[in-house]
């Protein structure tokens, strides 16, 4: 039996890995849950699967909160520190980092603190502290899954040959769903047409993110960390169809793939099972259908926001936290109509062209450059 403290139950990663939890009732158990504020949706989800512990990260909701809701199994408690204890509780076995943003970095620090398995869904916090996630998982004998499709794909596909033998890794990426606009319509797209994403149902943020292209260049620097890939040895191909979800290919020119239809509840399963491989949830592959499968190198001129990523990835230091934070602010701007889409990544790049760089920067000052590019990024016109 493994117990499981699923940080952020309540977004689209949290729910599908509860997908997963239901299904395997005697091997996956959750210990705590956890929301920012979505409350009600957490007492259900705690009325049905009775963790030890919830947890209502935004403390603002104190007095709002009918703790009645809750079963009387359940220890209801607010605030982040909350969620960090919850990361670090020794009656926990692996811990789903499932919050959106940076709000996700105090949780994964704590349980890679406390040397947990971590199934890593929230990219942003390999973006904004990769090199030192990554040291102090090495020291604590933390176990770092990753539950993004592409880096999971890759993680499968690395058990392919050795780690010299690798010649690059390939992110497949859907091109979201202005992949075949006019360039000059791009730039005035509204919330609601890049709300809906082509092939996978997610977070409004990350949904954006796919628009943009952000995503896949926070996928790029996740991955210069996660796998300890040089930039030169990382690269984007669209692949509209979201089956193959990454590649690596080999020096002799092996290329392997992972193949699936896109569905989150097959990463967060491997992740939780690992190194186990279970019968599941998730939709499988069905070749009595025909598939087609395309790939395509990416137009730059279309999605300015991927060369940022491999800058960042390349430069390292503060720049991870400083696009990150911009472009959090820039994605709720442009859900409130602040901004243009196509200002996301303009005000991406002044605000990482205008910091101050530091090179081995430590959590502290991370955490400060974020909050600097913040306010930045909040006073920001076009
Ligand atoms: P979501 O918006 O659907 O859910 C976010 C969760 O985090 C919710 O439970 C919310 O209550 C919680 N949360 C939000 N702000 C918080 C804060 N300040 N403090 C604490 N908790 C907070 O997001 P999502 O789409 O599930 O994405 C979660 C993470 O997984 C993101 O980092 C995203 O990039 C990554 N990811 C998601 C998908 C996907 O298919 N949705 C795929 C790959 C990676
Ligand atoms: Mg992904």
């Amino acid at each position: 039996m493994k117990r499981i403290a699923v940080l952020g139950s309540t977004g689209s990663i949290g729910t599908s890995c509860l997908d997963v939890l239901r299904a395997q009732p005697d091997t996956l158990r959750p210990y705590a849950l956890t929301t920012h504020r979505r409350w009600t949706e957490l007492s259900a989800q705690c009325r049905q699967f009775q963790p030890a512990v919830a947890v209502i990260s935004d403390r603002s909701l104190l007095s709002e909160v009918d703790p009645t809701a809750f079963p009387p199994q359940t220890e209801l408690r607010f605030g982040a520190e909350a969620v960090a204890e919850v990361a670090r509780h020794p009656e926990v076995d692996v811990v789903v980092s499932a919050i959106v943003g940076a709000a996700g970095l105090q949780g994964t620090w704590a349980a890679v603190e406390a040397g947990k398995v971590v199934a890593l869904a929230n990219k942003e916090t390999l973006v904004v502290a990769g090199p030192l996630i990554m040291q102090r998982a090495r020291e604590r004998g933390a176990q770092l899954l990753p539950v993004d499709s592409e880096h999971n794909a890759i993680y499968q596909c690395l058990t392919a040959g050795r780690s010299a033998e690798v010649k690059r890794i390939i992110l497949t990426a859907s091109g979201g769903p202005f992949r075949e606009w006019p360039l000059e319509k791009i730039a005035s797209v509204t919330p609601d047409q890049a709300l809906v994403h082509p092939t996978w149902n997610m977070g409004p943020k990350i949904t954006i993110d796919s628009a943009t292209m952000m995503n896949k260049s926070l996928e790029v620097i996740e991955a210069r960390w996660l796998f300890d890939m040089p930039v030169e040895k990382i690269s984007v191909v669209i692949h509209p169809q979201s089956i193959v979800h990454s590649m690596v290919e080999y020096v002799d020119g092996s290329v392997i793939s992972q193949m699936s239809p896109p569905d989150m509840r097959l990463p967060i399963q491997y992740a939780l099972t690992w190194p186990d491989r279970i019968v599941g949830v998730a939709r499988q592959m069905d070749f009595t259908q025909t598939i087609s499968l395309t790939f395509h190198p990416p137009d730059l001129d279309r999605y300015p926001s991927l060369k940022l990523g491999f800058e960042v990835a390349e430069r390292g230091g503060t720049c991870g936290a400083v696009l990150n934070a911009a472009n959090e602010v820039a994605v709720e701007r442009f859900l409130k109509h602040e901004l243009a889409f196509g200002a996301i990544p303009r005000l991406c790049r002044e605000i990482l062209s205008a910091h101050q760089f530091d090179a081995s920067p430590s959590l502290e000052l991370l955490m400060e450059r974020d909050r600097w590019a913040r306010q930045e990024a909040l006073r920001w016109n076009s």
